[in-house]
């Protein structure tokens, strides 16, 4: 058992926190959002995944989780502390560290005695460097730190599994001494360790995220070729993805990447490696595309529909992706907005991202926009369906429907690159 503190409440940190005790280790989250705490320490949970809300009760009952409000409590009480807040994107994109900063400060403020410090949020590289020089300029007793860098690999809307099967556990360090205690914390989960060098460990995690937006840009670029030449990218993903070098993951044709760290974490690689002296033009291209895969997905709706103004077009799917209540950066926001400029009436549905699901396929909906691949859609009754449209007409921005099945029922049918 590690005595365990994480700074920062949210998707990574909560869930980060209620897997440690789930393992064995004593855990203090801290938050400075104090409704947040509240809320948690009354048994409410802030945010949706998947599996974790029953993971922070069993936890909090069985004496190994608790939260607080105060970083000085988490540090007093702890061996390693993990910080896991925000880093968005400054209006330039480069990264925001302040919040990173401030915690550093604040730990720094509370430590009495050496301690390993672990940087979860995802950083620039060179970011641990800071944070230990940080530490050490305002910790007035002069006490003694490790900084440790272990970026999150968990996705959202599955991250509770992902958090406890991982496929590796990164861990960066600046020399050996907090190596042990890290493998002591990661032990129970049964994945592989990788210990590198700090600044490695911090650029895995940029090059990670960089390289599967990679995936699904070139994915959208084929499609609009196969748009263009009449194939079908379903087959053209299928075969490329049983190739092992290619995988199958990550080629999936539709809107484009979203959500809090794919669009944030490409611009701050893209301005990392300008800081270090590199063009990275080919990051550039993948933002270029996810960009005009929306415009893409925009023209084909003003193709069918002609004039969007005073039509009332229901969209479902709101989350950046399924099995989240996540909205930040929702490729589905970027559909809608421009539309309502235009005059249309949206009507939007999405299981978790609407505080309550209201029923949207009336009879006054003249189109149906698909923006988010829930299962829950995946299972649509889709004669029901098309006798309550007005239109009969379906824009899947996610592929989720076959196209011959839709046809035959009469749909005007519109997907990505098929
Ligand atoms: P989040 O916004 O969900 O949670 C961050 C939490 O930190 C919030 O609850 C906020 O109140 C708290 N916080 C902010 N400043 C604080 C302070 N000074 N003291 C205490 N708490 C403070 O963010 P997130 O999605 O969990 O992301 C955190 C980091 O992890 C980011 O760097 C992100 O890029 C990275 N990350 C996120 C994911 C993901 O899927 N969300 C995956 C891997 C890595």
């Amino acid at each position: 058992m590690v005595k365990t503190c994480i700074v920062g409440t949210g998707y990574v940190g909560l869930v980060t926190g209620a897997c440690f005790a789930e393992v064995g280790h004593q855990v203090i989250c801290v938050d400075n959002d104090l409704k947040k705490v509240e809320l948690l320490q009354q048994g409410g949970i802030p945010i949706y995944e998947p599996g974790l809300e029953e993971l922070v009760k069993k936890n909090v009952a069985a004496g190994r989780l608790s939260f607080t409000g105060k970083i000085a409590d988490g540090v007093k009480e702890s061996e390693v502390i993990f910080i896991a807040v925000p880093t968005p994107p400054r209006p330039d994109g480069s990264v925001d560290m302040s919040f990173v900063e401030k915690v550093a400060r604040e730990i720094a403020g509370a430590m009495t005695e050496y301690k390993i410090v672990v940087d979860k949020s995802t950083v620039p590289v060179k970011t641990g460097e800071k944070v230990s020089e940080t530490i050490r300029r305002y910790n007035k007793q002069k006490v003694d730190v490790d900084v440790v860098s272990n970026p999150e690999f968990l996705r959202e809307g599955c991250a509770v599994q992902d958090l406890m099967n991982p496929d590796r556990i990164v861990i960066g360090v600046l020399n050996e001494r907090p190596v042990t205690k890290m493998k002591a914390i990661y032990a129970p989960f049964k994945a592989p360790i990788i210990v590198t060098d700090i600044n490695s460990a911090e650029l895995i995690k940029h090059a990670c995220n960089s390289f599967l937006a990679l995936k699904i840009s070139y994915i959208n670029a084929t499609a609009a070729i196969c748009e263009a030449s009449g194939a079908n990218i379903a087959d053209v993903a299928h075969g490329m993805g049983l190739d092992k070098r290619i995988g199958r993951a990550f080629l999936n044709a539709g809107l484009g990447y979203g959500g809090s760290c794919f669009p944030k974490d490409l611009s701050a690689f893209v301005h990392i490696a300008e800081a270090l002296g590199y063009d990275f033009r080919l990051l550039k291209e993948v933002q270029q595309i996810n960009a005009e895969q929306i415009q893409r997905f925009l023209k084909n709706i003003h193709n069918t529909l002609w004039i969007v103004k005073d039509k009332t077009i229901a969209v479902l799917g709101l989350a950046f992706k399924p099995n989240t209540d996540d909205m930040r950066m929702a490729p589905s926001l970027e559909i809608i907005r421009p539309l309502q400029k235009e005059g249309a009436r949206i009507k939007a549905y999405d299981p978790k991202a609407m505080d309550k699901a209201r029923e949207v396929l009336s009879d006054v909906a003249d189109a149906l926009i698909l923006c988010t691949e829930w299962d829950e859609f995946r299972k649509l009754d889709l004669e029901k369906l098309r006798s309550v449209m007005a239109q009969p007409i379906v824009l899947d921005g996610r592929n989720v429907f076959d196209p011959k099945k839709m046809a035959a029922l009469g749909f005007v049918y519109k997907s990505v690159g098929r």
